[in-house]
């Protein structure tokens, strides 16, 4: 269900202001921190950030894929780590909820989702197992109404502060994807421990740990869709989540090109701005031209899921080229304030290493164009 154009607007107008005047001036500060001050979370629960995609009957904002898209983007125009705070919670860790769940599953865990009352996290990827997901080790053996879950999950963004996750786990001997299904798994549960964030190259104030499963008694009634399933269900969630990282990306790319053009309109080298030298007017042309181009793949592809349509292959293309383009628009940022690119005081390098991740998670540039070619053939063009 989408909200009415006036209070689209609205929410949109607040975020715009949100990032401006209470983000922005925040960047460096989470930077040296590596952690989002407190009463920013606040604010993000109360403008309904961590429930952007869960619908209203469960406490969300109830946004289509287009209107979410669009916050996205609004999102991006400041250090990507504040997104994702409320990041999981509106997509990965949500989704094989609301795509999957009973109506007590929903009903149980969805309005504290959506308030932000509590954290989720998405638990895919494992120590041997990273694009080839549906290689899965980790095991959940049924005895009864319990699965016994055992296995180590890696790089789970949010585990520090989960306190639910869902954790894809083999339930059969069958090989590859076929036998990995879905699980709700209470951080409360006995048997789950959880590693120290790791170190990383940018979107500091973002954590990622492992999250380690030693024979966790996880209720049977916790599966998420069918034995089986579980695989097919992560893969349609990724869909999804890769429009929103593309979105991100588009945000990220506007934000650095208007830093740019700033930029490049007050420092002057040779009589005049930079700005008015045509080797940096190309920079800048060719940042503008695919960031314009990568929008309109996004919000094209956001539209065309809401319609029902099939944008696997879509939404695959918006992934690689949106989050291959802000690399690219990132080192044109660098390149257009010289030395100063390079320096922490203003930002752009930031921004560079931030930027760096969106080609690698929720499935690398390869995966993408795997997934694209695999589309296109079957399609027949
Ligand atoms: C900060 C961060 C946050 C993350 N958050 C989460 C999370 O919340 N939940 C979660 O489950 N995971 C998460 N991940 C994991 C992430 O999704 C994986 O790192 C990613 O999917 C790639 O897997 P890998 O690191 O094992 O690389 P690998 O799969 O080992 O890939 C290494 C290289 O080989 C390439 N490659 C692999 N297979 C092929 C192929 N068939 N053809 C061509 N090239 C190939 C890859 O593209 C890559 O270039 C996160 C990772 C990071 C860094």
């Amino acid at each position: 269900m989408s909200l009415d154009p006036e209070t689209f607007d609205a929410l949109i107008g607040t975020v715009r202001r949100f990032v401006t005047e209470r983000l922005r001036p925040l960047e460096a500060e989470v930077e040296a921190a590596d952690a989002i001050p407190d009463p920013i979370i606040a604010e993000m629960k109360a403008l309904g950030l961590f429930g952007l995609s869960i619908s209203e009957d469960y406490g969300g904002l109830g946004l289509t894929m287009l209107e979410e898209a669009k916050v996205a983007i609004e999102m991006g125009r400041t250090t990507p780590a504040f997104r994702s705070a409320f990041g999981t919670n509106v997509g990965i860790g949500s989704q094989g909820l609301v795509m999957a769940g009973t109506p007590e599953q929903k009903a149980q865990w969805l309005p504290r989702i959506a308030s932000g009352e509590i954290i989720t996290s998405f638990a895919l990827t494992e120590p041997d197992v990273g694009s080839d997901s549906g290689a899965v080790k980790a095991r959940a053996v049924r005895e009864g109404d319990t699965y016994r879950l055992s296995g180590t999950k890696r790089f789970i963004t949010n585990a520090d502060k989960a306190s639910l996750f869902t954790v894809m786990a083999r339930t059969s001997d069958e090989p590859g994807a076929r036998g990995v299904s879905a699980f709700l798994v209470p951080r409360d549960l006995p048997g789950i421990s959880i590693g120290e964030p790791e170190k990383k190259m940018g979107q500091r104030g973002a954590k990622v740990a492992d999250v380690i499963f030693d024979d966790v008694p996880v209720p049977a009634a916790n599966r998420l869709a069918e034995e089986g399933e579980g695989f097919r269900l992560a893969m349609r969630v990724l869909d999804r989540g890769r429009l929103h990282i593309s979105a991100v990306s588009v945000g990220v790319a506007e934000r650095l090109i208007a830093d740019s053009v700033a930029y490049a309109g007050e420092r002057r080298q040779f009589g005049k701005p930079i700005a008015e030298h045509q080797l940096i007017q190309a920079m800048i042309a060719d940042s503008k031209t695919e960031a314009l181009a990568a929008r309109a793949l996004v919000l094209e592809t956001a539209q065309a899921k809401d319609e029902g349509k099939d944008v696997v292959l879509e939404s695959a293309a918006a992934k690689l080229f949106a989050t291959e383009m802000v690399g690219r628009v990132a080192d044109r940022a660098v390149q257009i304030f010289g030395g100063a690119g390079y320096i922490a005081d203003y930002g752009i390098e930031r921004l560079y290493r931030d930027v760096r991740l969106f080609r690698i998670y929720e499935g690398t540039s390869q995966i993408q164009q795997l997934i694209i070619a695999r589309e296109t053939l079957k399609r027949g063009g």
